[in-house]
């Protein structure tokens, strides 16, 4: 009986043993990563981007993912034109964050890239000093940080929808292979892009742009509009409505808008609609006025045409306001403000006509009725889902052309894989020389 109980133990400490060797034998290496930091220095926020990768992998299609986002608190850089000392404290918490997020010995040799769009174009506009200060202060604040700081700078729309359009390709792993490419549809708040790979000749220089990644030639058009994200499409088309109301009523005055829902008021001021250097200043009372809701969708698509000009095209064909445009051709990513906006209202999958359909009815929908349904989204966000969704239902079919029959080859999206899809991945692949062409050692700055 001992002689058996002996055993038993024997074979016991014998397998864990042997289990124990095959766990420490098979526990895979730690994987040796390198870092990137791009800071997204968009009009209404701040997004930092953490990026990783095999430190022996860099230049390999599909290897960088992202690892980590953070939001900055508060509104976006431009914001802080007249503190601008608080546009660098702002990134503080999140830089914190990648101090936390990235190995402390990688930290020395981690890059760190700040883009801004379009908020801070018009910032720029407006008052250069101003943006130059702010970007004084950002850089100032990211100087102070264990990492290597690579630059704070505006990036060009084309620059803008360019990098979008590589980062998508980059992580459908269309690159390198003979398959198509997907264009990219990029909508923030002050600005939109489009780009892709045209059938046809580009007839306007600003709007092309090539690359030779990987071995291969793409000859990409690409525009983006300046004014031309929500934001700035809200404010431009509430003021056309306030010109025409003003000229016709007595005060105090009231501005009926079809856009919003019905039972929707809000005491607005005149001057938060035309401060911007989008519109042109108008002489206006510095006085409220009341924002009312009326919830009619055809009329809201109505008054959102009116901010399109398709009265002339110095070109075979254009988009709108004398905007050369091939003819939109494959398949297309729509990210940013588009997904946010479609995801919403759950008109990601629809037909063309199924989603106008929808809408209609969501715009209908009386403003108490929103707020109940939807009692954790930002108010500001949810009075302004139905003017959104139409702005870009018109955008995609009377701006920029697509139809019934080619809706389906847009997918609005947020992320591929682990990654958002965004101008930030493809900006650092370029700047740390990631993709080769055929002389690897040159970053690829779009040329024209
Ligand atoms: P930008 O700050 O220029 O990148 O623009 C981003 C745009 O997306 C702004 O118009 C924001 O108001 C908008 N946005 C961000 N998150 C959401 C959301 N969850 N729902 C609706 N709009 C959003």
């Amino acid at each position: 009986r001992p002689v058996v109980i002996f055993l038993a133990a024997f074979i016991t400490v014998v397998i864990i043993i042997m289990v124990a060797i095959s766990v420490v034998q098979y526990k895979p290496l730690q994987q040796k990563c390198k870092y990137g930091i791009v800071l997204d220095a968009g009009s209404s926020h701040t997004s930092v981007f953490i990026y990783e990768w095999p430190a022996e992998k860099e230049n390999n299609t599909g290897m960088v993912r992202q690892k980590h986002t953070c939001n900055v608190k508060g509104k976006g850089i431009s914001s802080y034109s007249d503190n601008p000392n608080g546009a660098g404290t702002s990134l503080h918490e999140c830089m914190q964050e990648a101090k936390q997020k990235i190995p402390t010995h990688r930290h020395h040799e981690t890059p760190v890239y700040l883009g801004a769009t379009a908020g801070m174009r018009l910032l720029k506009m407006e008052n250069e000093e101003a943006s130059e200060k702010v970007l004084d202060s950002v850089e100032h604040s990211l100087k102070s940080y264990p990492f290597s700081y690579q630059g704070a700078r505006i990036i060009t729309g084309q620059e803008e929808g360019a990098f979008g359009w590589i980062t998508v390709n980059y992580l459908s792993e269309n690159l390198r292979k003979p398959t198509g490419t997907l264009g990219a549809l990029d909508l923030g708040g002050a600005s939109t892009q489009i780009t892709f790979v045209p059938q046809q000749d580009i007839e306007s220089h600003d709007n092309s742009i090539n690359f030779r990644l990987y071995g291969n030639d793409y000859h990409l058009y690409t525009h983006s509009f300046l004014c031309y994200g929500k934001d700035q499409v809200l404010k431009l088309s509430m003021a056309k409505k306030l010109e025409s109301t003003l000229e016709n009523m007595a005060e105090p005055t009231e501005l009926r808008d079809p856009c919003f829902h019905p039972g929707y008021n809000l005491t607005r001021n005149v001057q938060s609609v035309f401060n911007t250097p989008c519109m042109k200043e108008v002489k206006m009372a510095n006085e409220n006025f009341f924002h009312v809701g009326l919830g009619i969708w055809s009329q809201c698509q109505q008054s959102i045409r009116k901010v399109f000009n398709t009265s002339y095209c110095p070109y075979s064909r254009c988009s709108f306001n004398g905007v050369f445009q091939p003819s939109v051709d494959g398949h297309f990513g729509a990210f940013s403000a588009f997904f946010f906006v479609m995801d919403f209202l759950n008109l990601t999958s629809d037909t063309l006509e199924g989603a106008k359909k929808k809408l209609a009815t969501y715009c209908s929908t009386p403003w108490k009725k929103i707020t109940e349904n939807h009692p954790y989204i930002k108010e500001k966000y949810l009075s302004e889902y139905c003017f959104s969704a139409t702005y870009i239902l018109t955008l995609l079919e009377d701006g920029y052309k697509f139809t019934s029959d080619n809706w389906k080859d847009i997918s609005f999206i947020k992320k591929i894989g682990d990654s958002d899809a965004g101008w930030t991945l493809g900006y650092m692949l370029n700047l740390t020389n990631m993709i080769p062409a055929e002389a690897p050692d040159m970053p690829l700055m779009p040329h024209g």
